[in-house]
């Protein structure tokens, strides 16, 4: 039986990771539930789940939940890190959004926890701390994003020897895929909002429009895979059919294809190596008919370059990167800014920026202060 603390249990990732654990009863079973403010959700999953360690955002909620007898309940960062380093997990699924599970995820590695991680952000700005810190422990990190489960499937078909030549992260191109620059001037966050191909947030739908999260993805399979940037591409798969693919060197490509379903990757990072059934929808090849595959239009979209560029300048520039935009999509949601002057803000921020000596938790933390700081000033004076 497989024991898992979920960070991040009411957002979007966490509700589907405990659809594959109620489909599961037999193989995986939830004793740590950590979420931020809702609260009535979180009673429910509690009501459900019975964990033994429950943590809330706010000291003020603590009252608000109703914990099974002998649970411990905890509250804020504190309460985060108990989750990831809770003694009765073997796996900590990091669901959350944002930057707030960086120290966590690093604690839970240090721990020697196996970490199913869905988010972007530890990877993207800690991932040289996070591979090492997985190392020295003994233990992995089990992608949950889609297209790195996607490479990670292609890449058990990789006998010893059998190095890929490349890594090809497929997107979708997003709402805006076809829009002239003139158009992508006006858009609205509701227009991107209205028809995502995948269930997810607000905030990763915008960079999915904007192939920030292309970009972020490329960071992230970079410290993953251990492969060189000039080794990982992009190519736009509108039908979002192949997650994403790799090629040897011989030519040959090893895709993984299927439904655009998150619970699927989040539940191969629990039965790894196995195969657990489901009943999920499954991807009808004939249905969809034609799959097409064209070039990422870095011009419209300059938020992928930009990501390249902070990837390979590496130091903090990735988080820099991660925390300006995060900053910007907000304003972009709020109808503050224009869509174009996300990549405009992103690019300042990374101009203006300085490491400030060799990559460490504390830097990244200064770092990512710095950018959300730079970007609203910025925004509020243009
Ligand atoms: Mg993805």
């Amino acid at each position: 039986m497989l024991r898992i603390a979920l960070l991040g249990c009411t957002g979007s990732i966490g509700r589907s990771t405990l659809d594959v654990v109620e489909a599961h009863p037999d193989e995986v079973r939830v004793v740590a539930l950590a979420a931020g403010r809702n609260l009535s959700l979180l009673n429910e999953q509690i009501a459900r789940h019975r964990p033994t360690l429950v943590s809330v955002e706010r000291e003020g909620d603590r009252a608000a939940i109703i914990a099974p007898e002998g649970a411990d309940v905890c509250v804020g960062a504190d309460g985060l890190m108990a989750a990831a380093t809770y003694r009765d997990a073997d796996v900590v699924v990091v669901a959350t959004s944002g930057h707030a599970s960086i120290a966590p995820t690093l604690a839970a590695l240090d721990a020697g926890k196996i970490v199913a991680l869905a988010n972007k952000e530890t990877i993207v700005c800690a991932g040289e701390l996070a591979m090492a810190a997985a190392a020295r422990a003994g233990t992995v990190i089990r992608p949950v994003d889609s297209e790195h489960s996607a490479l990670w499937q292609c890449l058990q078909t990789a006998a010893p020897g059998a190095e890929p030549r490349c890594l090809i992260l497929t997107a979708s191109g997003g709402p805006f895929r076809t829009f002239s620059p003139e158009r992508l001037r006006t858009v609205t966050a509701a227009d991107a909002l209205r028809h995502p191909t995948w269930d997810m947030g607000a905030k990763i739908t915008i960079d999915s429009a904007s192939l920030m999260n292309k970009g972020l993805e490329i960071i992230e399979a970079h410290w993953l895979f251990a492969m060189p940037y000039d080794r990982i591409d992009v190519v736009v798969q509108p039908q979002s059919v192949i997650h994403s693919y790799i090629e040897y060197e011989d030519g040959s490509l090893i895709a993984q294809m299927g439904p655009a379903d998150m619970r699927l990757p989040i539940q191969y990072a629990l039965s790894y190596p196995r195969r657990w059934p489901n009943t999920f929808r499954r991807a009808d090849l004939a249905a969809t008919g034609t799959l097409a595959f064209e070039l990422p239009d870095t011009g419209r979209f300059p938020c992928l370059s930009l990501a390249r560029q902070a990837g390979e300048a590496g130091n903090t520039y990735p988080t820099v990167l991660s925390a300006a935009d995060e900053i910007a999509v907000e304003r972009f949601l709020r109808g503050e800014i224009g869509f174009l002057d996300i990549p405009a803000l992103v690019s300042a921020a990374l101009d203006a920026h300085t490491p400030d000596g060799a990559v460490s938790l504390d830097s990244i933390m200064a770092a990512d202060a710095w950018a959300r700081g730079f970007v609203r000033e910025r925004a509020r004076s243009s």
